[in-house]
């Protein structure tokens, strides 16, 4: 890609070996170097001075946001999100969906492919399919009629819909044929998560044995902890071989169970997700998901039986959330909105601020917020004034 080299000045670098003031040089796309007093002829300077410097956050489940829905064939919604959501800190994300039934499914899926790696905004960096095969019981927002047994073979005609682009699968492995089907998602590449689900233990950690390796917005759509029974939080918080995905937004999971969540996880096992509906970030107050009517009270979207369908809050909300609930510093709070999610969407050359990698950057302003966001090394999005 042929671009004009970008310099980032004098910011206040947040570097996989610690925190320190340097300048950045982008080229073609990449982070090429990083040290004190760089030099360079013909590139763009950005004066990031007093500001703080990240990578750039990476969503792994989203919805979509600024008003455009991954519920969608047009692939030009998908694409309008990822330049919507660089004013956000978000670099890259996954497409998470999901169709009424299998055929809609499959032809969403080839609708959508075209724009994974799309450049220029945030880079959709495949699908995270939530479901189908997860459990009524746990149905959280989904309509009881998308949901059923794993199906033999059903799975492999999404995964080839998608060219392959299927990153993340959030399945229940309590349900009947359950453990093929994690089988064959680490088969085709993709990282099987138990969500939505009613396991006991047991069920989760045959869930575990079986190939699962990370979970999918803990303690939200699944079988709460009971002290003869402690599902599938407890089996995922003692496990270290599961990554667990919190929302952050301070409604969907209280606070408090936020940090005895982290006490187990650590900043190695928790990623930050949004689980943003399309009206995240709108002045939109109402709308709707999966065809039923939605309104949004506080950071979340709630249904009319009062059901939660998704969080409102953005990523760089949930960044500054982080910090404050769990009195995290900066390196392990990207490190749960940026490192780890990279490792769960396979993007090896993202997540983390070093030469090499994709200059996916994001500059925070004293109060955390997002004053301007780096793409693959172009300013994709800045604050005005
Ligand atoms: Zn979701």
């Amino acid at each position: 890609m042929q671009t004009t080299p970008l310099l980032l000045k004098g910011g206040s670098a947040v570097l996989p070996g610690g925190i320190r003031n340097c300048d950045i040089l982008c080229e073609g796309g990449r982070v090429t170097r990083i040290s004190d007093a760089i030099e360079a002829a013909g590139a763009g300077v950005f004066d990031a001075a007093g500001k703080t410097l990240g990578p750039g956050f990476i969503d792994v489940h989203v919805h979509g946001g600024g008003g455009h829905s991954f519920f969608t064939r047009d692939a030009a919604r998908v694409a309008a999100y990822a330049d919507w959501a660089p004013r956000n800190g978000v670099t890259a994300f996954l497409i998470s969906t999901l169709g009424s039934d299998a055929s809609a499914t499959r032809e969403m899926l080839e609708a959508l492919r075209p724009v994974v790696g799309r450049e220029g905004g945030a880079e959709p960096l495949g699908f995270h399919l939530e479901g189908p095969f997860i459990n009524p019981l746990r149905q959280g927002a989904f309509p009881r009629e998308m949901l059923r047994n794993p199906v033999p073979g059903e799975f492999e005609s999404f995964q080839e819909a998608a060219s392959g682009h299927i990153r993340q699968v959030t399945l229940a492995p309590e349900l009947p044929g359950a453990l093929d089907l994690i089988h064959a998602v680490r088969e085709s590449g993709a990282v099987a998560a138990m969500g939505h689900t009613d396991a006991t233990v047991l069920e989760a950690r045959r869930g575990f044995e079986a190939g699962i390796r990370h979970v999918t917005h803990l303690f939200n759509a699944m079988r709460p902890i009971h002290q003869r029974e402690g599902g599938p939080i407890v089996a995922a918080l003692l496990d270290d071989i599961v990554t667990c995905e919190l929302i952050c937004d301070g409604a969907h999971v209280d606070p408090e169970l936020l940090r005895l969540a982290y006490r187990f996880l650590g900043p190695e096992r928790t990623v930050v997700v949004t689980d943003n509906l399309h009206i995240a970030g709108t002045s939109t107050f109402s709308g709707t998901f999966a065809g039923e009517a939605i309104e949004v009270s506080g950071a979340k979207a709630v249904r009319g039986d009062g059901t939660i369908v998704g969080s409102v809050a953005t990523m760089d909300q949930h960044f500054r959330n982080v910090i404050q609930y769990l009195e995290v510093d900066l390196r392990k709070a990207f490190r749960m909105c940026a490192g780890n999610p990279a490792r769960i969407a396979e993007a090896s050359r993202k997540g983390r601020l070093e030469p090499g990698m994709d200059a996916d950057i994001v500059v925070l302003d004293e109060g955390l917020r997002v004053e301007a966001t780096i793409c693959r090394g172009q300013v994709a999005w800045r604050r005005e004034g």
